[in-house]
């Protein structure tokens, strides 16, 4: 069994807020702890030109001047001396996980970081800096992408930077945005005129498990056979497991196993880490690495009321109706 190369490096750290944070360098320190075993490679930064092939040229300044007052962004998005700098750090992190079929654990995060910051009428940028997960798709104008971001918050920065590009697949698994950050994110939301049921949006309502997960897998199953993507890039966050601080979805080491697995067949795949912020670093990760190796793991799955069930069945028929359109699912 070869084990994943995670790509970090102690520049991730310095990035930090002036006062307490979810969103903290401790938080890859302790999932360090966790994959002690695990080879690991240090990422290169990237050009400041570079990043323009993913967001706007006055949105990169704003990142570079507010670093550099190490001001707040906005109200949950802080910034630190070297913040432009590491988030450079964070998308050669990004990168160098997409050439070696690694796990960037790297942060900041990047995934509600749209081509010009807060993307689709969020009220913040959610902690997110450059979008990470968009950069190798971009520098290497790759086609036939699957992304799949299972932070439990909406990738509305990723979608955005993606709307109108048919070769970018994204599924989108979060909690109901009615009831979390950032608010949008609903299964109507499909892309593009030219890129029209390539963005999918799939809900769990609060207090989700396992179960409600087990009903989407086959789905994106199905998605992946009818798309056949050359490659797998993972927008990878812990928050939705259960207890981890942020939300309130159930989900424990089943699902991130499962999700881990749906890569199992291909030879291109890359992940970078989003949110998690507790016990989801912890467990959640582990679970989804050893997912990802495709090694053979038994977790029983948590399951939900049946109030909670019928709430999903009922994003469920609306979300197969819109997609029946586009996919053979
Ligand atoms: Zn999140």
């Amino acid at each position: 069994m070869s084990l994943i190369p995670l790509i970090y490096s102690d520049v991730y750290l310095l990035h930090k807020p002036k006062h307490t944070h979810s969103e903290n360098p401790d938080r890859i320190k302790r999932a360090l702890e966790e994959l002690k075993n695990y080879p690991i490679i240090s990422p290169q930064k990237v050009s400041e030109e570079e990043v323009k092939l993913i967001h706007d040229e006055d949105y990169i300044n704003l990142v570079k001047s507010s670093s550099e007052k190490e001001s707040m962004i906005d109200a949950d998005t802080y910034t630190s001396k070297e913040t432009f700098n590491v988030a450079l750090y964070a998308l050669g992190g990004a990168l160098k996980a997409f050439e070696t079929n690694g796990f960037g654990l790297l942060r900041p995060p990047g995934h509600h970081a749209g081509r010009f910051g807060k993307a689709f009428g969020a009220p913040t940028l959610g902690f997110c800096i450059f979008n990470n997960i968009a950069f190798p798709i971009r520098k290497y104008a790759l086609t036939k992408v699957l992304i799949i971001d299972f932070d439990v918050h909406y990738g509305n920065g990723t979608q955005d930077i993606f709307w109108n590009d048919p070769e970018v697949v994204h599924i989108d698994i979060h909690q109901d945005p009615r009831t979390i950050y950032p608010g949008t994110g609903f299964p109507d939301m499909i892309g593009g005129k030219d890129a029209e049921g390539t963005k999918i949006n799939l809900l769990i309502p609060p207090l989700g498990g396992d179960d409600l997960y087990e009903e989407l897998i086959p789905i994106i199953q199905s998605v992946i056979d009818d798309f056949k993507p050359k490659i797998i890039a993972y927008s990878a966050g812990f928050d939705a497991f259960e207890g981890d601080g942020l939300a309130s979805v159930r989900a424990t080491e089943w699902t991130y196993y499962n999700m881990g697995l749906l890569s199992n067949r291909f030879e291109r795949k890359y992940a970078v880490l989003e949110g998690g912020y507790g016990v989801g670093l912890i467990r959640g990760l582990k679970a989804f690495i050893y997912g990802l190796q495709g090694e053979k793991k038994v977790y029983s799955k948590n399951t939900s009321s049946d109030a909670v069930k019928s709430r999903f069945r009922n994003y469920l028929s609306e979300e197969k109706m819109i997609l029946r359109e586009f996919w053979k699912i």
